[in-house]
C-alpha cells in the first residue's frame, strides 16, 4: 500500500499558520505572568480560573499515557469525541470535493459533520448481520476518499466489528481509517492500540463519557501516529479542555478501580437483561452486545417506548433507522434500574 499523509491534507491547512497563544511562547516558571491579559486578582470562586489553561494538556496526557500504553505524543485531547471527528473531517476533507465512508445503522455524529463540512458522504450499509460489506466499501472508494469510519462496538446495534475485516481496510485504504472505540471498555474484543505503530493510517477515537462516568466534562481521545496529531493539535481551538475539566479528569484517571468495578458490574447486568428481555412475549431478537447498551427488536417498539416514557423510562427508539426497522436500544443501568425496566415491560400488554 502507498500510504502518504502529505497527499491527504487540505492544501490550506498545510499553509497556514497555528495561533500562538502566550502560554505556548513561555510555558516556564516564572515569578508574575504579564503576558496573557488575564485577571492577576483571581476568580470569584474557591478555586482560581483566572489563569489560561495548558494548551496541550500536559499532564492529563501523562496520565492517559500511562493507562492506554500510548506515547503522549500520539494522544490528542479533544472536547468529547466529537471534537476530534470534526478536526479530522476540516484537516483532510476539501468541501465539495473529498468524500468519507460510514456504515449504518450507525453514530450519527459523523454524517453532521460531514454535513456541517460540506463532505460527500457514502454511506455504504452494514449486512443483515452488522458486519463490513467489504465488497461494496471496495467499490465505493475513489481517490478522494479521505477517511473511512468504523464504529467497533458499533453504535446502535451493540456488536463488534470483525477484526479481520476492519485489518483488510488498514491493510489497502490509502486514506485515513478511523476506529470509534467509544465502547472498547465493555468489549470481548481487544483495542487496536497496539497496532499504532503498524498502520501509520490509524486513527482511534476513545472517550471518557461512557464508561469513565465524565460525559459531563467532556474529554475525548485520538490515537495516531504523530504527524497526525500534529495536525490536530496545529487545527484545534488553542484552549480546547478548560482548567476545570483538566484538573477534574486527571483525579478521576487515579480512580481506575471503582471504573474497573463498574464495566464488571455493567457487562454482568447486561447479560441478565438479555435473559430477561429474551422471555418477554414481544421480544423478537435482542441483538449480541459488546458496549453498555442493548439493541432490541421488539412487535410494536415505538408502542412500546411510549408505554415506558409514560412510566418515567426512557430507552432510544431508533426503529425509523436503516437495518432497526421496530428496535429499541437500551442502556444498562444500574441494577435497581435494569429490575425496574423489566418490571414494568413484564405489565404491558400489547
Ligand atoms: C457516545 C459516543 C461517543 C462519545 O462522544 P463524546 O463527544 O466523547 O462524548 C463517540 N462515539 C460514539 C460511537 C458514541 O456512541
Amino acid at each position: 500500500m502507498n500510504f502518504n499523509l502529505d497527499n491527504l491534507i487540505r492544501e490550506n491547512i498545510k499553509k497556514m499558520t497555528a495561533y500562538s497563544s502566550a502560554r505556548h511562547e513561555f510555558s516556564g516558571n516564572a515569578r508574575i505572568f504579564l503576558d496573557a491579559n488575564e485577571n492577576a486578582f483571581g476568580s470569584p470562586l474557591e478555586e482560581d480560573y483566572n489563569r489560561y489553561p495548558d494548551p496541550l494538556q500536559v499532564s492529563v496526557k501523562e496520565k492517559i499515557s500511562k493507562i492506554k500504553g500510548v506515547p503522549p505524543e500520539n494522544i490528542f485531547l479533544g472536547n468529547g469525541s466529537d471534537e476530534a471527528i470534526d478536526l479530522l473531517f476540516r484537516i483532510f476533507c476539501e468541501p465539495g470535493k473529498d468524500n468519507v465512508i460510514i456504515f449504518p445503522p450507525t453514530y450519527g455524529m459523523y454524517e453532521v459533520c460531514a454535513e456541517m463540512n460540506d463532505v460527500n458522504l457514502k454511506k455504504v450499509p452494514l449486512t443483515t448481520g452488522y458486519q463490513l460489506d467489504l465488497g461494496n466499501i471496495e467499490e465505493a472508494i475513489d481517490p478522494f476518499t479521505k477517511l473511512i469510519f468504523i464504529c467497533s462496538p458499533n453504535n446502535p446495534t451493540g456488536n463488534s466489528i470483525n477484526r479481520s475485516d476492519i485489518e483488510v481496510l488498514l491493510n489497502n485504504f490509502e486514506g485515513l481509517v478511523v476506529i470509534d472505540e467509544a465502547y472498547i471498555n465493555y468489549a470481548r474484543q481487544k483495542t487496536f492500540i497496539p497496532e499504532l505503530m503498524e498502520y501509520p493510517n490509524l486513527v482511534i477515537l476513545q472517550t471518557l463519557s461512557k464508561a469513565w462516568g465524565l460525559a459531563g466534562l467532556r474529554l475525548g481521545m485520538a490515537f495516531a501516529s504523530q504527524p497526525v496529531i500534529d495536525l490536530m493539535n496545529k487545527v484545534k481551538y488553542p484552549y480546547n479542555i478548560n482548567t476545570a475539566t483538566q484538573q477534574l479528569v486527571s483525579t478521576a484517571l487515579d480512580n481506575i478501580i471503582t471504573v474497573n468495578d463498574w464495566i464488571q458490574i455493567t457487562v454482568e447486568q447486561r447479560e441478565w437483561l438479555r435473559e430477561e428481555l429474551t422471555q418477554l412475549p414481544f421480544t423478537q431478537a435482542v441483538y449480541p452486545s459488546d458496549a453498555n447498551f442493548l439493541l432490541v427488536k421488539m412487535d410494536g417498539a415505538k408502542k412500546i417506548y411510549d408505554f415506558l416514557a409514560a412510566t418515567g423510562i426512557i430507552v432510544r427508539d431508533r426503529s425509523k433507522i436503516i437495518l432497526c426497522a421496530d428496535c429499541l436500544r437500551i442502556t444498562i443501568g444500574t441494577p435497581e434500574e435494569n429490575q425496574l425496566l423489566t418490571d414494568a415491560l413484564k405489565t404491558y400488554k400489547p
